[in-house]
């Protein structure tokens, strides 16, 4: 069936694609699986020579592929350049420490040597989402082919030019064919992939039910997975703070990629001494976000990437109001065409209401006053993800609190959480596991092996 893609601000079409046939993918294996025996013998330094390329491409064609991803999902086309940019420095990370991080590491034994060598294991499947469509795909794809793996890539079934797109930059950046393919196929057709035994491993970002399939499958298998689930990340304030940058912070933290991002700050747990100064300001600052055509310079908020998306988060925030959250931004008129959301806030959402509980992927905040950082801390890990977390202070002892009681990935103090290069990503409990970026990253498909020489 033609898979059609659509552009969320006017709801036009914008091209049509045919899915590959399972021979296209059987061939697409078959070329991964012969590249690997001769990609898993090439030197670092010709690794990253091609890296090196590959962010060069990026560089060059970063409008066409920016405007082409804000076509396919919405994200303001600033932020698509941005994006598109960061791809390029994970190419060159890699490029440039992907030897360090694979060197091996000597042991001492009574044998005359003994060491750990990281080896590349085979072809490995990327499951990948719409929200970062170049991001998402490049920090798995740098680690793994500077480690000498091969990626294929399944891409979400709404940015299939942008995962066509990321298959140009490799050739044309001079990779050998078979190192990186992407295979057009629906979500119907991945577990054959997972179960061929050509493929060695998988790699998911996206939601809990995707990621559950998926590592099932994987598991059956015997094959190693690594998830990138959603997040209800935290975002506390203390009465130390400043709050100027806290609640700048605030406003870009929810709202970057159209509040469509599972590093996004969801819950707002702000102390009671700074809370009605906080919450006006945070309300004045979402009320002046400028909606409106992704394309234009000025605009801030997009629509967001899917009807199903928006229909979704509608019905959460509804659900939320009933149940006793206060909404503090008035309703506003919004384009009949396209799947807009306005910024929302809401306030003393329930213990047991979508705005406590699950992911809310748009720019909805979710705000409460808590009395102390205990309570914040207690509310935060209240939830079955523990993806990021952050935390506004200026006092010493809360930081060393929050970073040693905060149950998740990461906390960042006195700014957002961002992903980078050099810093493993990754969270816990429904967040998913693994670490991707950094050296973790790159041990993710390895085969750490035990080299002794008696
Ligand atoms: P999905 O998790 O459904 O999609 C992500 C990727 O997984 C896509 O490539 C999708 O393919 C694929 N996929 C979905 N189901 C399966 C399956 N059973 N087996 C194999 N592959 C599968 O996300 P949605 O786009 O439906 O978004 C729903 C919610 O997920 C969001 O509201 C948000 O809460 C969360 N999400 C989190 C993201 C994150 O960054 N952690 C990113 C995107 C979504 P296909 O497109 O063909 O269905």
């Amino acid at each position: 069936m033609t898979v059609r893609s659509v552009n969320p601000a006017t709801e036009e079409l914008i091209e049509e694609f045919e899915p590959h046939s399972e021979l296209d993918v059987d061939q697409a294996l078959a070329n991964a699986a012969e590249r690997f025996q001769s990609w898993r013998l090439t030197s670092f330094d010709e690794r990253a020579k091609l890296l090196h390329a590959a962010a060069d491409v990026l560089d060059a064609r970063k409008d066409d592929f920016a405007r082409r991803m804000t076509l396919e999902m919405g994200k303001p086309l600033k932020q698509a350049v941005a994006e598109t940019e960061k791809c390029a420095w994970v190419c060159r990370h890699y490029a440039d420490n992907g030897a360090r991080y694979l060197e091996d590491e000597r042991i001492e034994t009574d044998a005359s040597a003994s060491y750990v060598r990281n080896l590349p294991i085979g072809p490995v499947l990327a499951i990948m989402p719409w929200n970062f469509p170049f991001w998402q795909v490049f920090r798995f794809a740098a680690p793994a082919l500077m480690a000498g793996n091969v990626g294929l890539l399944k891409h979400a079934s709404n940015v299939w030019r942008s995962a066509l797109n990321i298959e140009d930059v490799f050739s044309e950046a001079g990779f050998p064919a078979g190192c990186f393919q992407t295979l057009l196929i629906g979500s119907d057709k991945v577990e054959n992939v997972i179960r061929d035994r050509r493929v060695r491993a998988a790699s998911l970002t996206g939601s809990g039910p995707a990621g559950s399939a998926v590592a099932s499958i994987a598991g059956d298998e015997i094959k190693p997975t690594l998830l990138e689930l959603g997040g209800t990340d935290a975002f506390i304030v203390m009465p130390s703070a400043d709050l100027e940058a806290a609640v700048a912070t605030a406003v870009d933290g929810r709202t970057q990629n159209n509040g469509q991002s599972c590093i996004a700050a969801k819950r707002f747990f702000i102390h009671a001494e700074v809370y009605d100064t906080f919450r006006d300001q945070f309300v004045d600052k979402m009320k002046a976000l400028r909606i409106g055509d992704p394309m234009r310079e000025e605009t801030q908020i997009g629509p967001l990437a899917m009807k199903s998306i928006r229909d979704d988060l509608a019905v959460q925030v509804e659900i939320s109001i009933t149940a006793g959250a206060k909404p503090l931004i008035p309703k506003m008129e919004l384009p009949q065409k396209g799947y807009w959301f306005a910024p929302q806030i809401l306030e003393n959402a329930p213990d047991t209401a979508p705005a406590s509980r699950d992911e809310m992927f748009g720019p909805v905040a979710s705000l409460w006053k808590v009395s102390s950082l205990a309570e914040a801390i207690g509310r935060a890990n209240d939830s079955e993800f523990g993806l990021g977390s952050a935390i506004f202070t200026n006092e010493k002892s809360e930081v060393e609190t929050a970073i040693r009681d905060l149950d998740a990935g990461s906390t960042f103090v006195n700014s957002k959480v961002a992903s980078d290069p050099r810093l493993p990503f990754g969270g816990v409990k429904s967040s998913g596991y693994g670490r991707e970026l950094a050296r973790d990253g790159i041990l993710s498909f390895i085969n750490r092996k035990t080299v002794s020489i008696a």
